[in-house]
């Protein structure tokens, strides 16, 4: 789309976030830059596994609302394999929490609890269900692709504060995922830290989320040319670099689930930063000198999965605030 332009956007950040909100704007008639420190394929989201399911993301309502949105347009992309995305097939294994009515369950489909011959050894219950997945370095590019087609433009540069980056434009939108901690002086935001390795896919398809097994966090995401394996969810910690010990417990723990990865070709590790917060911050403030500025960051372990319902949203916020 290359109609009127309205008014001029700046969005700071290309990952999921930003590059759906980018596009909803663009969509809604906005002039939209996107300004981002790094390129897609080097942020936060290139590294997400990236299932549909929602994982410390608050509060649960307007996470399912937004999530229930996403869902809706990524079924839609999964029809162009050119996008990414796809529909698969997978499996919550709980190990802990007594196998009712999960609250998300409404969002996805093709629910059913497992039969006990579907689960492995210490697992009270688990849910089978079908969920987009998103092969994020093909779907951030396909994000871009469609952004630049409708006339938005990406420039790699760091911006020191929103003001800067608002400078000759109407609105700002801010998601910047846990950097927001400096750029929106925001001391709730925090990383939760997750590291995966890559391996060859020996044949997999079924999806596998064990988040209670006790020897840590652990799952499983078969994708067309490999396979994430996962994870770790550490608080606090910065860092993004892989670390060798912690990777060969993943891999341990995830052979151990599926025995048909062991001894998997390794292709690559990857560490990043969950946005970790209280609440998704998604709302309007007026920044010192006066440009509104929207605020889209705080997604946790759900960017992927809220990013559609959270990227028309912010652009709603973008478009009333002007009117
Ligand atoms: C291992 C792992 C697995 C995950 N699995 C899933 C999953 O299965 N499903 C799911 O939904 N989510 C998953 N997530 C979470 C998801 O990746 C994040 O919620 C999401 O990527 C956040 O996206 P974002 O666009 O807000 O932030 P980011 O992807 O971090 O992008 C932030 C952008 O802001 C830019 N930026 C920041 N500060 C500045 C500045 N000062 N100037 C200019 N640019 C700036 C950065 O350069 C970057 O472009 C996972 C995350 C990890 C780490």
């Amino acid at each position: 789309m290359r109609g009127r332009v309205v008014a001029r956007a700046v969005v700071v950040g290309c990952g999921v976030a930003g590059l759906s909100a980018a596009i909803a704007l663009r969509e809604r008639g906005f002039g939209v830059r996107v300004v981002a420190r790094e390129p897609p394929e080097r942020t936060t989201s290139a590294v997400a596994a990236a299932v549909w399911y929602p994982y410390r993301a608050y509060p649960e309502e307007r996470v399912l609302s937004w999530g229930a949105r996403t869902f809706e347009v990524f079924r839609g992309l999964a029809a162009d394999p050119r996008t990414g995305v796809r529909l698969g097939e997978g499996v919550e294994l709980l190990r802990r929490s007594a196998p009712g009515e999960p609250w998300w369950r409404e969002a996805v489909s093709g629910f059913r609890r497992c039969r006990e011959e579907e689960l492995p050894p210490g697992c009270r219950g688990g849910y089978r269900f079908v969920a987009p997945v998103a092969e994020m370095p093909a779907y951030l590019a396909y994000l871009l692709d469609r952004l630049r087609g409708a006339g938005g433009t990406l420039e790699l540069r760091e911006v020191s504060s929103l003001e800067e980056a608002g400078e000759g434009a109407d609105v700002v939108v801010n998601c910047s995922g846990v950097w927001a901690r400096e750029l929106a002086r925001d001391p709730s935001v925090f990383p939760i830290r997750g590291q995966i390795l890559r391996v060859a896919n020996p044949g997999l398809e079924r999806f596998v989320l064990d988040e209670e097994n006790p020897a840590g966090l652990t799952y499983i995401v078969p994708r067309s040319g490999d396979c994430v394996l996962g994870g770790t969810a550490e608080e606090g910690r910065w860092s993004t670099e892989p670390d060798p010990a912690t990777a060969e417990a993943i891999l341990r723990r995830c052979s151990a689930l599926e025995p048909r990865l062991r001894g998997a070709r390794v292709l690559e590790h990857r560490a990043g930063l969950r946005p970790g917060r209280p609440e998704v911050r998604l709302e309007l403030e007026e920044l010192p000198g006066g440009t509104p500025c929207v605020h889209n960051y705080g997604h946790g372990g759900s960017g992927v999965t809220l990013s559609w319902g959270c990227a028309e949203e912010a652009a709603a916020l973008a478009g009333a605030a002007l009117s």
